[in-house]
C-alpha cells in the first residue's frame, strides 16, 4: 500500500489532504526524465521559454484565490499574506521570462590577427530543488523561473508540512504549455529524496533553502559528483535602532519585518538592538503596537499572526522564551501560548522581551517565531560588533536619518542584505541571498540566473 502524507492545517489539527509519497523508483525516474527533458528544452528559443514563463505566471494570477487559501490551510498563514505571496511569487516568473531573453554572450579580442574568442552561455542541465514550508510558492518560483529562463530541467521537493501549494503550482506549469517532464514535483522526507538527489549523475544542480545543518549536509553530499550548489540558509537579523532614528516609522517597520508569516521568515528580524537613550520610549510604542495584533486560524481574514507550523516549531520558541526568562529577561507582552499536541494546533501570542543579554538562546539562534527581544547599545560601534557576532549573515536591518551612521553600518555590517531605513527588502529584481553560513549565491535579480548557467569559452584559430 502507499504511504502518504497528512497534511494538516496547523491552525486546527484538521487534515487537508493527504498526499502519496514517491517510491525511490518514482523517483528515480522522475530524474532520468528530467535529463531526457533538458536535452529538448534546452534547445527550445529563449523567446518561447519566455512565452511559456509569462503564461505560467498569468494562469497562477487567474487562480490567485485558490493557491492563497490551498496555501493558508497547510501553513497558518494568514490569508492576506497568502495572497500576497502568490503575488510575490509571480513576480519571480515575470522577471525571469524577461531575463531569458538577455543570456548574453561576448567576443574578446584576440592577441593574434589569426584567433577569435568567443564566450557563450547554456544551461547548466537538470535542477533538483528542495525548498521549505514558509514560502511554499516563492521558494520554489525563485528557483524554478531562472532555471526554467536559462534553459535547465526543473525537479521540486517541496516541504512534508507544505506540499500542496507547490503541486498545484507545478500542475499550472503544465496547464499552461510548459513540458511535463521539464518541471516535475516529487513528494516524500527530505533526507531521503535529498540522498537520491545529491547521489544521481543527472542532476547537474543542487538549489536548496532551509536550515543551515540540511545545506552544509547537502554541499558534502553535492562534492563526489561536483554538483553546483545554491543554498538560502538560515538568518540571525539584527535591526538596529540609532539614537536619531524616526520611532514611529521604526516601529511600524519592525512590525512588518518581525511578525510576517508569525515570525517565521528567514530574514526577519530575530534581535532588535536599540540605542540605550531610546529603548523605553522605542519599547513603549513596540508593545502599544503588537499588543493589537490579532491571532487566530489564517483563513479569517482579520488574523495578523497565524499558528507556527508545527510542534516542532512550537516548541523551539517556547523554549527560547523560557530560556530567556530565566536568564532574566522581562516579559513586555505575550508570552502566552495556545499548542495543543494532540489537537495538533499551535499559537504563540505576539511577545516582547526587554532587558535581554547575548547569553540567551534567542540572541544566538534563529527564533522562527512572534518574539522580539530587545537588548541596547551605547554607540554604534558597539551595536555592529553586537550584530555581526554570529555565524549567520543573512539580513540585516538598521533605522537611521544620519548618512554617516548609514554609511557606517551599510559598511560594516557582514549581511548579504540590508535595509537602511527598509524592513522589508526583498523583490523580484534584486539579489537575495546570505553571507557566511547564510548560504551560497543569490537569488532574484540579475544574479539570480548566474547558478543556472554554465560558461562556454571558444578559441577559432587558423584564420
Ligand atoms: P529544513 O529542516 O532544512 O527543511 C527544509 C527542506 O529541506 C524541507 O523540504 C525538508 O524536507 C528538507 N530536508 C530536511 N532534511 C533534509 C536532508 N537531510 N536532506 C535533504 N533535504 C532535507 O528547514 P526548516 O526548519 O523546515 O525551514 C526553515 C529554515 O529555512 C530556516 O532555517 C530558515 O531560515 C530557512 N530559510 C531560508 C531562506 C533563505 O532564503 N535563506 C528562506 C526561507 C527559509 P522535509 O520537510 O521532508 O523534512
Amino acid at each position: 500500500m502507499s504511504k502518504m502524507l497528512q497534511v494538516k492545517n496547523p491552525a486546527t489539527g484538521e487534515l487537508v489532504q493527504e498526499v502519496r509519497i514517491n517510491t525511490e523508483e518514482e523517483i528515480l525516474e522522475t530524474l532520468k526524465k528530467g535529463d531526457a527533458a533538458f536535452k529538448d528544452w534546452s534547445k527550445v528559443n529563449a523567446h518561447e521559454r519566455s512565452r511559456l514563463l509569462k503564461k505560467w505566471a498569468n494562469h497562477i494570477q487567474e487562480h490567485k484565490a485558490e493557491i492563497a487559501k490551498v496555501m493558508t490551510m497547510e501553513s497558518g498563514k494568514p490569508i492576506n499574506e497568502s495572497l500576497g505571496e502568490v503575488d510575490y511569487a509571480t513576480s519571480y516568473i515575470d522577471w525571469y521570462a524577461e531575463e531569458a531573453k538577455r543570456i548574453y554572450g561576448r567576443t574578446i579580442p584576440a592577441n593574434t590577427e589569426s584567433k577569435r574568442i568567443v564566450v557563450t552561455r547554456q544551461p547548466v542541465g537538470l535542477v533538483a530543488a528542495i525548498t521549505p514550508w514558509n514560502f511554499p510558492a516563492a521558494m520554489m518560483t525563485r528557483k524554478a523561473a531562472p532555471a526554467l529562463a536559462a534553459g535547465c530541467s526543473f525537479i521540486v521537493k517541496p516541504a512534508e508540512d507544505t506540499p500542496l501549494t507547490t503541486i498545484r503550482l507545478v500542475e499550472i506549469a503544465h496547464e499552461a504549455g510548459i513540458p511535463e517532464d521539464v518541471v516535475q514535483c516529487v513528494n516524500g522526507y527530505g533526507s531521503e529524496i535529498g540522498e537520491l538527489f545529491t547521489n544521481s549523475d543527472y542532476v547537474r544542480k543542487i538549489t536548496f533553502t532551509g536550515s543551515t545543518p540540511v545545506g552544509k549536509h547537502l554541499i558534502k553530499n553535492s562534492a563526489d559528483t561536483v554538483k553546483h550548489v545554491s543554498m538560502e540558509l538560515g538568518g540571525h537579523a539584527p535591526l538596529i535602532i540609532a539614537e536619531d532614528a524616526d520611532l514611529h516609522f521604526a516601529v511600524q517597520q519592525t512590525m512588518s519585518s518581525k511578525f510576517r508569516n508569525a515570525g517565521q521568515t528567514c530574514i526577519c528580524a530575530n534581535r532588535v538592538l536599540v540605542h540605550e537613550n531610546v529603548a523605553k520610549e522605542f519599547s513603549d510604542r513596540l508593545v502599544e503596537e503588537v499588543a493589537k495584533l490579532k491571532v487566530g486560524d489564517g483563513l479569517d481574514k482579520q488574523t495578523q499572526v497565524g499558528p507556527v507550523i508545527n510542534e516542532r516549531g512550537f516548541e523551539k520558541v517556547v523554549s527560547q522564551i523560557d530560556d530567556a526568562t530565566k536568564k532574566g529577561a522581562e516579559v513586555l507582552c505575550g508570552n502566552q501560548f495556545d499548542g495543543n499536541r494532540e489537537a495538533g494546533y499551535f499559537f504563540i501570542y505576539p511577545t516582547v522581551l526587554g532587558n535581554v543579554s547575548e547569553d540567551m538562546k534567542m540572541m544566538q539562534e534563529e527564533t522562527f517565531g512572534p518574539v522580539v527581544p530587545i537588548t541596547t547599545f551605547k554607540d554604534i560601534g558597539e551595536a555592529v560588533q553586537i550584530a555581526n557576532s554570529t555565524p549567520y549573515g543573512l539580513a540585516a536591518y538598521f533605522f537611521t536619518n544620519d548618512y554617516r551612521t548609514g554609511s557606517y553600518l551599510h559598511e560594516n555590517l557582514d549581511f548579504g542584505i540590508v535595509g537602511w531605513n527598509d524592513g522589508a527588502p526583498s523583490a523580484a529584481h534584486a539579489p537575495f541571498g546570505g553571507m557566511k553560513e547564510s548560504g551560497l549565491g543569490r537569488e532574484g535579480g540579475i544574479e539570480g540566473i548566474e547558478p543556472y548557467l554554465e560558461t562556454k569559452y571558444l578559441s577559432v584559430g587558423g584564420l
